[in-house]
């Protein structure tokens, strides 16, 4: 018999041990500064040279690269080596997930990556290290060596818009798992907090583990307050053994 599919929707809570402070969140640095939030908007990104040099300088020195996953990660990776079918979703940039040992094809990145950039003009994509290399080497804003066109970090700045094709896998996953376990998301920023939602109305078992309430915590049919880094591996341990 087939194991039910969990899927792990992932926010900035699971990589906070990690040293990865959350950006995005409501709550998040980048909207509470609306200098930094300017580097991480696609208009003035476009449009404006002196935003993309400091952009890269930002980027130089954002820890999430060096970052390095945590015991949240590796319990996913856990569970999918049980023989657990593991989709996930995450709204984090980090990499993380894939770099604690899941495989690539089972992570979906709602925001895109940050450790790939892209060129806005002809989509050709490279590593995030070697613009990096570049910008060391005395490249303020190094543009697309296919093309000359604007480079920018892979991930979905403010003002983009969502790819469509992991957006439409996220929703289908979302409305197959059994289980939905919401970690360390708000749960307040779309489609994030849509997709509990879709859960909990396909039947899934929607699972909440986060420090603070969500507006999801009344659908839940569980939620976990305890720290992430201890109480997700107990969860997902114990999914692993039960026919759930
Ligand atoms: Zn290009």
């Amino acid at each position: 018999m087939n194991k039910p599919l969990v899927a792990v929707l992932s926010g900035a809570g699971i990589s906070t041990d990690s040293g990865i402070p959350d950006y995005r969140g409501p709550n998040g640095l980048w909207r509470r500064d609306p200098e930094a939030e300017k580097l991480v908007t696609y208009d003035h990104y476009m449009h404006d040279p002196e935003i993309r040099r400091r952009s890269w300088q930002q980027r130089r020195e954002n820890r999430t690269l060096r970052a390095r996953p945590n015991a949240a990660h590796r319990a996913v990776v856990d569970l999918e080596r049980s023989g657990t079918p593991v989709r996930v979703i995450t709204q984090n940039v980090d990499g993380l997930h894939q770099l604690a040992g899941l495989p690539a094809r089972k992570v979906l990145e709602l925001h895109g990556t940050a450790r790939s950039v892209v060129c806005t003009k002809c989509a050709a994509r490279g590593p995030m290290e070697d613009a990096l290399a570049r910008v060391e080497a005395g490249e303020p804003d190094p543009p697309c060596l296919e093309c000359g066109g604007i480079l920018k970090s892979a991930t979905v700045m403010f003002g983009e818009r969502l790819d469509p094709v992991v957006l439409g896998e996220a929703l289908a996953i979302t409305k197959a798992c059994t289980v939905f376990v919401a970690v360390g998301s708000s749960l307040q920023v779309q489609p994030a907090a849509g997709l509990a939602g879709v859960a909990a109305d396909h039947g899934a078992r929607l699972i909440v583990v986060n420090a603070e309430p969500t507006p999801y915590d009344d659908r839940a049919h569980e939620v976990v307050r305890e720290p992430i880094g201890t109480s997700l591996p107990a969860l997902l341990s114990r999914l692993a053994d039960s026919a759930f």
